[in-house]
């Protein structure tokens, strides 16, 4: 599968510290969108879901890991590779949760086992695409037409007790770059940007 990154501790996706997987890959091109870096399908990002698994496993075997993240791009357009992936994770966390730019219904109507296999081992879907003029804060959202669904009903009052504290933003080092998570206001790369010329830094900076 394509994975371009994978993060932890990730604490501003989802409850507790999760593991956070960015795949590659993404056809919706929602104006506005965080990671237009991961639209395209880029091979030097292939990894087999077995040696994935092992990296996965080579932090949780040491750490606590509360749940999985998987955001990109668009985790549902490599759904067969996700079918494989998820049962493994659920080993590890069933708090797993998927971002995607289809709607829950979008993708019941595409009638593919594999989908269908990816929903029922996904506790919570935020579901649909990035639209920049309904981006107004709301919690794990991009944009308040997204739906935090909880296709696994266990994971309800945990994830509303989350949502409660608002977005909040983390930073993580790679290299000479900053990679930035969490639900971004509309004008954060220009604040950002804007921050680091004043202090000349602005080289090597990622928004995620
Ligand atoms: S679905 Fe997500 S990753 Fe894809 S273009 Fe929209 S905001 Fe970006």
């Amino acid at each position: 599968m394509l994975v371009a990154r994978i993060l932890y501790p990730v604490k501003t996706l989802g409850p507790g510290s999760r593991i956070g997987l960015w795949l590659c890959g993404c056809s919706h091109k929602c104006s506005g969108c965080s990671n237009p870096e991961l639209w395209e399908r880029q091979e030097k990002y292939r990894i087999s879901v077995e040696d994935l698994l092992k990296l996965i496993h080579s932090v949780s075997d040491n750490n606590p890991v509360d749940g999985f993240t998987i955001t990109g791009g668009d985790p549902m357009e490599q759904p067969e590779e996700l079918a494989l992936l998820l049962p493994e994770l659920r080993r590890i966390s069933r708090d797993i949760l998927v971002y995607t730019g289809y709607t829950l219904e979008e993708l019941k109507r595409m009638r593919s086992d594999c989908i269908d296999n990816v929903l029922e081992n996904t506790a919570v879907l935020i579901d649909g695409k990035y639209i920049k003029e309904r981006n107004n804060g709301c919690p794990l959202r991009g944009s308040d037409n997204q739906r935090v669904i909880c296709i696994d009903e266990g994971f309800r009052s945990v994830y509303e007790e989350y949502m409660r504290r608002g977005n909040e933003i983390q930073n993580f080092t790679s290299g000479n770059s900053v990679i930035s998570v969490g639900i971004h206001s509309p004008d954060y790369q220009e604040q950002l940007e804007l921050r680091l010329s004043e202090k000349n830094l602005l080289k090597g900076n990622e928004n995620e």
